[in-house]
């Protein structure tokens, strides 16, 4: 049986070939697939009922499976999909109400919209000290097929249409550490949600910044940086050893912008760590020098997962908005509360019960 999901028209063209010979079978296939999210070839009803068949014996559609769904009261919800072999990874549905101010497309402040935030990896390697998804160490790259198949399988659930979602890869993993799959899964939903609608949120992995500079059509860039030194930053995320801060800040200056875009920077504020004034000041005097805004999430707690790491309180979240922006900054805080936050972003642990963690670890 081979997947039909995750390949290319080309390739899916070439695939039903002998089973579907005219040319336009493919793109008909194409279209139930990406468009109309079908899961099965008996969906497919403008093809021969004896093609569908003929489709079947040989192809599948390999929709993740949902192992759960969790919703939340203000719409939000999870889903946790188990993968063809067994890996499992978790994806998110978010509907910002029209009065909410919208952190993932700031470009239209107010807007209402739905966001699919998708994973590109099993777990993560880069083991940032405040993610569980880190906590729980290091999985395998999800192909293209397997990330697009998440977005599919959510809009198939939530019946939601093309054009309708943006795309954030802010779920499990290091994005740019799978980056030829990600790209692979850009292009395949290329028709479905534009350029313009995804944002890659990755730890700084300076290669991967490079690798989606050079193509066409870009993501929108947004960066966690959590530390606006490298000694903080080190402390809570050790990739910065490996891309400190003036070599990842060389390669965002070579990152093409288009016009009236922004670089967003995402730091998760952590109380008594990287919450002081002090630091609100050299986050700002940091990214000022580029088209920035500054998004910031007050740690989403995990007594079992992330023991010792704290939320500051909301005077001081508020405080150190304030002072990102007094300095020039556009900023926003995103704020996730209660059940929505075991939906959030660093939550995401690809299981429905927590194993053991693999201990305290002090930032
Ligand atoms: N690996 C990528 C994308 C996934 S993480 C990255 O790190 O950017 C998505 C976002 O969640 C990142 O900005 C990360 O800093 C943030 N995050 C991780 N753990 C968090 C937590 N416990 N509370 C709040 N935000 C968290
Ligand atoms: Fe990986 Fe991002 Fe979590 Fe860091 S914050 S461990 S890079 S998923």
């Amino acid at each position: 049986m081979r997947d039909l999901l995750g390949l290319s028209p080309l390739d899916v063209a070439r695939a039903v070939r002998d089973v579907a010979p005219e040319p336009f079978r493919a793109a008909q296939v194409l279209k139930w697939i990406y468009e109309r999210r079908a899961a099965d070839f008996a969906e497919m009803t403008n093809l021969p009922k004896a093609m569908r068949e003929a489709l079947a014996k040989d192809f599948v559609i390999g929709l993740p499976n949902v192992v759960s769904r969790t919703p939340t009261s203000d719409g939000t919800e999870k889903f946790l999909f188990e993968l063809s072999d067994g890996a499992r990874v978790e994806a998110v549905y978010i509907v910002e109400s029209k009065k909410a101010p919208s952190w993932t497309d700031p470009e239209t402040p107010g807007a209402s919209r739905v966001t699919i935030c998708l994973s590109s990896q099993a777990g993560c390697a880069v083991d940032c000290v405040f993610c569980v998804t880190g906590r729980m160490g290091a999985g395998r790259n999800l192909t293209a097929g397997e990330i697009v198949g998440q977005y599919l399988a959510i809009a198939r659930a939530k019946s939601f249409g093309p054009h309708e979602a943006n795309v954030v890869f802010m779920g499990m993993g290091e994005p740019l550490l799978n980056v030829a799959n990600v790209v692979r899964a850009l292009d395949l939903l290329d028709e479905e949600v534009s350029p313009k609608r995804v944002t890659v949120s990755t730890a700084g992995v300076v290669p991967g910044i490079e690798a989606l500079a050079g193509r066409p059509r870009r993501p929108n860039l947004a960066v966690s940086l959590s530390g606006a030194d490298d000694a903080t930053r080190t402390k809570l995320m050790p990739i910065n050893r490996t891309y400190p801060l003036a070599e990842l800040f060389a390669a965002l200056k070579r990152w093409p912008l288009e016009r009236g875009r922004r670089i967003t920077f995402e730091y998760v504020l952590i109380a008594g760590v990287n919450d002081t004034l002090a630091a609100a000041a050299k986050l700002a005097a940091l990214v000022r020098p580029l088209p920035s805004k500054v998004n910031l999430i007050p740690l989403n707690e995990s007594k079992e997962w992330l023991p010792g790491l704290k939320r500051p309180s909301d005077a001081v979240v508020n405080a150190f908005a304030k002072a990102v922006a007094d300095d020039g900054v556009p900023v926003t805080v995103r704020r996730s509360k209660g059940l929505q936050a075991d939906a959030a972003c660093g939550q995401l642990k690809g299981r429905e019960e927590p194993a053991r963690p693999k201990g305290p670890r002090a930032p």
